[in-house]
């Protein structure tokens, strides 16, 4: 059903569901799913479940000579972040880039997440950054994983940063040297490398976590996690046809934005394949298609930017002329909704009621088993949980060699030798696959995997005991000349990732131009200037209508890493993104440098400046 549709449906006519009842349920499901560990239910993938997070993609056994040198950046990750940062600061005058990855090459999460069937869900004409420049055409409205690789791969090239990169390399520790005004950077490979600017680009989904489930470490058959995927043992590619799967019997943990695209997989391949299910994920129309040649080789000049924005707009329900992008991400009911409300309900929580219905109607189409569908159906607001975008997910379960098991909001009881528990029954299988998510909101440490010292050995945990503080998201208090490319925490939020990211980078390679250019040694964002960023998010977040809006709506949603796992706590609200959205947010950013002043931020002039370079 189009919007058009329903707005026709809507407009002067009553609505076909009851939105009390709604709500009703949503709190009910909601309820279900609270747990008193909240995020702790989760572990790490050490000791005895190491090798589930080792490097599947290189040879084992690399080594090589450590380096000792100097250079004007080190940027920690070889993501979109660290790439595109890579290009700003390229652009800006620093010679000397270091990329540090612990990867085997370029790519981020576009390196490690090669499981068969990842994509991108967000339209590919906005999802490859600087496309108008590297050029290339996507062949498809979606973009496979290994198209977008490729492409990180060619900015990369484009802006010579893999010439002094280092790869398979982890930082183990940075510090701050106050008389040289330099970073020391070392890694596990012995590496010391003294760098002017640090920049951390290291992911906001890029530790995988596994859930902590009793047994979970007595399974004697065969483990995956789907960031590190294991094709010695499946068989096939990411394109499928994972042949050594024909005899196995495989269970999938999870049905989030990963599993959704993998299952189809592995239920065509497998012998038997069963996926738990503790909450189902809102499956929306993907609708991929080729790409118009003729019209894309004709879009106009700087066409790219202004449809990253278009687009970021109308997720952040800014009102647009066209909705260039148009589909299910930006599609919204807003005004249906408008003619529709009646009662105390307000038009956009209508709106949301409408969307996830549009969504439930769907899978009572494709879903042929009554009781399959109606175990399949999401109860709660549209964007509580990340929305999946897929046309071959649901049709899945009407395969006689797949079982879905809901869990009924409470996941897999035990896991044992052989198999798994739920609800009294065993499932014996010889493969259990972990679409089980990443770390979020955990300290900085664990994510990264190294400490980090300022001024006077002050560590960023230490700086962040009492919540994430920043300027903008981007630079920090006490750590001169350094940089964070993260685009969750205190920055703005868009379902386009590559769209911050590359805003972001744009900042930090102004500043550091700017730096540059005025033969300024060191940037440090003043203690004030921090604290009265960290009281904007925290007051935007609670007291704003809009902001306080958000909180209350992620306050009622169900559990999951979107709202700290149903227990929203001032910490989480400081460690959040920009309440006002991301459209805001680079406004925010956009006056900044427009007043030319860079404000907040506390230069140390010096006549040699430019040394290091
Ligand atoms: P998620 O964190 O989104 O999903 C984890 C899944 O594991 C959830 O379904 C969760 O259930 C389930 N789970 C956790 N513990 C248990 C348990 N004990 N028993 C049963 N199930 C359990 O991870 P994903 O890897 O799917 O996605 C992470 C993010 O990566 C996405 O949110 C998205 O941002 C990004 N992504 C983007 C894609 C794109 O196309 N752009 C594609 C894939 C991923 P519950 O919901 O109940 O917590």
């Amino acid at each position: 059903m189009t919007d058009r549709d329903i707005a026709q449906q809507g407009a002067g006519t009553t609505l076909d569901f009851d939105p009390a009842k709604l709500r009703a349920k949503y709190r009910e499901e909601r309820a279900k799913r609270l747990r008193g560990d909240g995020a702790q239910q989760y572990s790490k993938l050490e000791g005895d479940f190491a090798g589930l997070k080792a490097d599947p993609y290189v040879e084992p056994g690399f080594t090589r000579e450590p380096i000792a040198d100097t250079v004007d950046a080190v940027i920690i990750g070889g993501g979109f972040g660290g790439i595109l940062t890579g290009a700003q600061l390229r652009r800006n005058g620093v010679e000397k880039i270091r990329i540090i990855e612990r990867g085997g090459d370029i790519g981020g999460t576009w390196y490690w997440n090669r499981y068969p069937g990842a994509a991108c869900d967000v339209e590919s004409y906005i999802y490859l950054p600087l496309l108008e420049e590297i050029g290339g055409l996507p062949p498809r409205k979606y973009a496979t994983a290994p198209e977008i690789w490729e492409h990180t791969k060619k900015i990369a090239h484009r802006f010579d940063l893999y010439e002094l990169a280092l790869f398979q390399t982890s930082v183990t520790e940075a510090v701050w040297d106050s008389e040289s005004e330099t970073y020391t950077v070392r890694t596990d490979r012995g590496d010391e490398i003294r760098t002017r600017y640090l920049i951390t680009a290291t992911g906001s989904l890029s530790e995988p976590k596994l859930p902590g489930i009793a047994g979970i470490d007595k399974f004697e058959g065969h483990m995956i996690h789907t960031s590190r995927w294991d094709y010695d043992y499946t068989g096939g590619d990411q394109g499928g046809s994972l042949s050594k799967l024909a005899d196995k019997r495989v269970a999938i943990i999870g049905t989030g934005a990963t599993a959704v695209q993998v299952v189809p997989h592995l239920a065509e391949s497998s012998k038997h394949l069963t996926v738990f299910q503790r909450t189902p994920s809102s499956i929306h129309v993907r609708a991929d298609r080729p790409t118009d040649e003729e019209w894309f080789r004709n879009l106009p000049e700087g066409w790219q930017r202004a449809r990253m924005e278009n687009f970021t707009k109308a997720f952040s329900g800014v009102d647009v002329d066209v909705d260039l992008v148009n589909d299910s991400w930006t599609q919204s009911y807003f005004d249906a909704a408008r003619a529709a409300a009646e009662g105390d309900v307000a038009p956009h929580q209508l709106a949301n009621y409408m969307k996830m219905e549009d969504a439930r109607a769907r899978i009572d189409q494709v879903v042929e088993r009554p009781e399959t569908a109606e175990m399949l159906k999401p109860w709660y607001n549209f964007f509580c949980k990340r929305p999946c975008f897929h046309d071959g997910y649901l049709d899945v379960f009407n395969r006689e060699n797949t079982t879905l098991v809901d869990t009924d909001g409470r996941g897999v009881e035990s896991i044992d030798e052989t198999g798994l528990w739920f609800g009294g029954v065993h499932y014996e299988v010889d493969c259990i696959v972990f679409a089980t998510g990443f770390e979020v909101g955990t300290s900085s440490g664990s994510r990264t995997g190294f400490v980090l010292h300022g001024r006077d050995g002050v560590t960023l945990g230490e700086h962040w005991e009492n919540g994430f503080r920043s300027l903008h998201g981007l630079a920090v208090h006490n750590f001169p000349n350094y940089f964070i490319i993260n685009s969750l925490s205190q920055a703005g939020l868009t379902a386009n990732f590559a769209h911050m990211l590359s805003v972001e980078a744009e900042q930090v390679g102004y500043i550091i131009g700017a730096a540059i250019e005025g033969s300024v040694k060191t940037v440090e964002v003043t203690a004030d200037a921090e604290e009265a960023w960290v009281q904007e998010i925290i007051s935007v977040a609670t007291d704003n209508e809009i902001g306080a809006q958000n909180t209350a709506f992620q306050e009622e949603c169900t559990p999951g890493y979107y709202n700290n796992e149903g227990q929203p706590f001032l910490r989480a609200i400081q460690n959040g993104p920009y309440g006002l959205g991301a459209v805001a947010y680079i406004q925010v950013l956009d006056d900044w440098r427009e007043a030319g002043t860079l404000e907040g931020l506390s230069l140390t002039p010096a006549p040699v400046a430019v040394e290091a370079r």
